[in-house]
């Protein structure tokens, strides 16, 4: 295994790192002073600080980063986009700056493996561009949709139009004022083999028959200006040609999205327990209670070696997926993949858990970062397949390459 930075890398790391520190770092308060704060989404506006920070950032060659093609992205692998990935995760605004932000990502790179020419200029050179946003519908209210072959919204082929019905929720990204077209999957061969029947079509926002019911709140909050919808599609009739490569090959092309996917959301929650200890140690060092600095008393030492043990192994075993993606691809990768979407979310929440506590009463409040980033490491836990999932693909290899050893196969 060689995770060494590249010299290409290296720079990148440099140019990005001083990015974060000069534009990201001080846009945060404006950022966060421009977003209305409504719970109606329909009054949400995109914050001219982050459309600035878009350009700059456009500018300064620091794009679609996590793209590997080199033509229409930066053509770094999933090592080399590793350690820029959990820069980003530093600051919450840092992902969309660098038009480096989930679901589009994803999004991408399924309209780039998978879209023809036609849906490519439609649709993905407006997201490359950083013109529009996307959202990925899956998810549906009524079946436990961590097993995602129990999805039940259609999408029936019909002549040369393709009709869905259905209701989706937890769409990320569909209150975003940019957002302009969904991927949404649905059942169009019920009868054909369980990862045979559903499709991914493409749908317009504007098409009639669409509309966003609500969006969900997660832990009181909206997540403002993107949002997590729930969304009802009736009798949503489209052309043919939306269907991307085909009716019944949606699992097929979900694959594409969720290796290198799983990858970003990872490092960027290593970022994210990285800051949460840098507040900690700032804090703990800083602040004397019974004569002491916090970092004296009790076990809060230990605290600190115990997370930087366990960021260590998480960014280290984050590192092998990605290095086992790019020299053997997805499949190969699997257990590994699963094993980091368990861990990194885990030491994410367990850093911003113990910030908060030696931060005190303050820790809960908005003054510091904490909060959120607890929320969001407990959030990352469900979202992309809940830990439990995960563990059972883990133990499903496990066993199957324990019984490959047994039979000296
Ligand atoms: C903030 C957020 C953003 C999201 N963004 C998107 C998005 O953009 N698009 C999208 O389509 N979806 C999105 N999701 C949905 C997410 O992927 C699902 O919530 C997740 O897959 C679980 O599905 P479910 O909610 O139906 O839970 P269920 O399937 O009902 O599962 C509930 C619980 O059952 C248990 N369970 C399930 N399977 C097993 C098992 N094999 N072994 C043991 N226990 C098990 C687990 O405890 C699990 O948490 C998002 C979710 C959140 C919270």
């Amino acid at each position: 295994m060689d995770f060494a930075h590249s010299e290409r890398t290296l720079a990148l790391i440099d140019r990005l790192n001083r990015f974060m520190r000069d534009e990201v770092r001080p846009a945060e308060q404006t950022y966060a002073s421009e977003l209305g704060g409504s719970a109606d989404w329909r009054q949400w506006r995109q914050p001219a600080a982050m459309e600035a920070l878009k350009a700059s950032a456009k500018q300064a060659g620091l794009w679609n980063l996590f793209l590997p093609d080199a033509e229409f992205g930066a053509g770094l692998s999933n090592v080399d986009y590793a350690p820029l990935a959990e820069i980003m995760g530093h600051s919450f605004i840092a992902s969309e700056a660098f038009n480096c932000s989930a679901p589009d990502t994803g999004n991408m790179e399924v309209l780039l493996r998978y879209a023809s020419a036609e849906q490519k200029a439609a649709w993905l050179m407006p997201l490359l561009a950083g013109e529009m946003r996307s959202a990925f519908c899956m998810t549906e209210p009524d079946v436990a949709s961590s097993d995602a072959t129990n999805m039940q919204a259609t999408a029936v082929i019909d002549g040369d139009h393709v009709v869905l019905d259905g209701r989706k929720w937890w769409s990320t990204g569909i209150g975003h004022p940019h957002c302009r077209f969904v991927i949404f999957m649905g059942l169009s061969a019920p009868d054909a083999a369980p990862h045979a029947r559903h499709s991914m079509v493409i749908c317009p926002l504007d098409a009639p028959g669409v509309k966003i019911e609500r969006m969900l709140s997660v832990f009181h909050g909206y997540d403002e200006p993107s949002g997590h919808g729930e969304i009802s599609f009736s009798n949503v009739r489209l052309p043919g040609d939306h269907v991307i490569r085909g009716a019944g090959r949606g699992f097929e092309n979900a694959q594409g999205r969720l290796g290198p996917g799983r990858i970003h959301h990872c490092m960027r929650a290593i970022g994210m327990a990285e800051r949460a200890l840098a507040l900690l140690c700032e804090r703990a060092t800083k602040r004397k209670a019974f004569g002491k600095t916090l970092i004296e008393l009790g076990g809060n030492a230990d605290i600190v070696a115990d997370l930087r043990m366990a960021i260590e192994q998480a960014r280290l075993l984050t590192l092998k997926a990605a290095w086992l993606i790019d020299t053997q691809g997805v499949k190969a990768a699997m257990s590994e993949i699963s094993q980091i979407k368990v861990i990194a979310p885990m030491v994410a929440q367990k850093a911003a858990d113990a910030a908060m506590q030696i931060h005190g009463g303050a820790g809960v409040s908005d003054d510091f970062p904490l909060a959120t980033l607890f929320a969001y490491a407990r959030v990352l836990r469900l979202a992309d397949g809940p830990d439990e999932v995960h563990r059972g693909v883990i133990a499903k290899l496990e066993i199957k390459a324990q019984q490959r050893t047994r039979a000296g196969t």
